[in-house]
């Protein structure tokens, strides 16, 4: 198992540099107990843990499937998520509608993406098959963690900051007195920031990005590749990572005025490599919802686009209803509340963020 320690938390590195479908994931050990922050590390990583500790609870930072995918390995936990994603996790149409398929597909198309849902998870693979699949941790989520507010994890105190735009309940869980913050998907990538699904919103991400810097931390753990970065370096690198929301821009910008059509628009390697698309179709769809996330906002700061997106929205195929679609939280003491309050009298004060 490749980790890394930082006083009572393990920094677990996933399979592949923890590239999507996999993740980093903290360990929070308490005596033979253990916490999980995130669950997409990998089966040997996971099967470590299990041989070594109790797993009783896993939180999860949000509802993407590389983060999430490994929680059916631990059936005895205790799964928390966010307000926002318990609906995601429950509901496979709100699944749908969030992940972009609605907008990518219109109302028939997300409609048959959840028959075809159900259908896969009602024969779930078999358990050596070790492929990622919604039908293995759809349902698996128990309970609704607030966000803002001081928790008891492991014995280690833990508020859970809201950070949307990469989705709307995206968390990062920060760890007070070991000076830890889980990043994660501002994962300082050459990729640059994802929000490539309906309820991603490109402002939010950069409002989000900046709030991580407020946050007193020393370590500042990614989810993916980058692994664990000082202070400094994630101040730095940050500035860098954000660079790429601009440089979209720009690209999208030159391309618009140099005659390009919204079909070849979406081919302009914005967000992936052509080689990727060709491997990977599915990531279309991202590209397409990425690429309108971009002219739409760039439209409100004044650029003179209407007609031009609505033709893109149209070579695009896309459903403009189920472009942006954000959701009402879930009240975190309607799930789990019981578990909740136990948690809450560990600790002694509430901290304000
Ligand atoms: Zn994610």
């Amino acid at each position: 198992m490749n980790y890394e320690r930082i006083g009572p938390i393990d920094v677990i590195f996933g399979e592949r540099e923890s590239r999507a479908p996999f993740s980093t994931v903290l360990l929070l050990r308490d005596g033979g107990d253990a916490v999980l922050i995130d669950c997409g590390a990998g089966h040997p990583a996971f099967s470590s843990v299990s041989r070594e500790y109790r797993v009783r609870e896993i939180f999860l930072t949000h509802y993407h499937l590389d983060h999430i995918w490994g929680v059916y390995l631990f059936p005895q936990a205790h799964k928390w998520i966010n307000p926002y994603d318990y609906r995601k996790l429950t509901s496979w149409h709100e699944l749908a509608k969030a992940s972009g398929v609605y907008a990518a597909e219109g109302e028939r198309g997300g409609a048959a993406w959840v028959v075809a849902q159900q259908e896969a998870a009602e024969s779930p693979p078999p358990e050596r098959d070790t492929a990622h699949a919604w039908g293995r941790v759809f349902g698996a989520v128990d309970r609704v963690y607030p966000y803002q507010q001081e928790l008891m994890l492991a014995g280690i105190r833990a508020v859970m900051l809201h950070a949307p735009g990469h989705c709307e309940g995206y968390c990062c869980p920060y760890f007070p007195d070991h000076g830890v913050l889980h990043v994660g998907d501002f994962d300082l990538t050459s990729f640059g920031p994802w929000y490539c699904n309906a309820d991603s919103d490109i402002d939010h991400f950069i409002q989000s990005a900046r709030m991580t810097l407020e946050v007193d931390a020393d370590y500042y753990v990614t989810s993916h590749q980058k692994g664990v970065v000082t202070r400094i370096e994630y101040r730095e690198r940050l500035e860098r990572y954000l660079e790429v929301i601009d440089r979209r821009d720009e690209k999208l910008r030159q391309a618009v005025k140099r005659g390009c059509s919204p079909q070849e628009l979406l081919r302009q390697e914005v967000f992936y490599y052509a080689k990727n698309l060709a491997a990977n179709p599915g990531l279309l769809r991202y590209q397409a919802i990425g690429i309108a996330k971009h002219l739409t906002r760039m439209v409100r700061r004044g650029e003179p686009w209407g007609d031009y997106v609505e033709h893109f929205f149209a070579a695009a195929g896309l459903d403009r209803r189920y472009l942006d679609v954000f959701s009402v939280p879930q009240a975190a003491d309607q799930i789990g509340a019981d578990a909740l309050r136990s948690h809450e009298s560990e600790g002694n004060t509430k901290m304000n963020q």
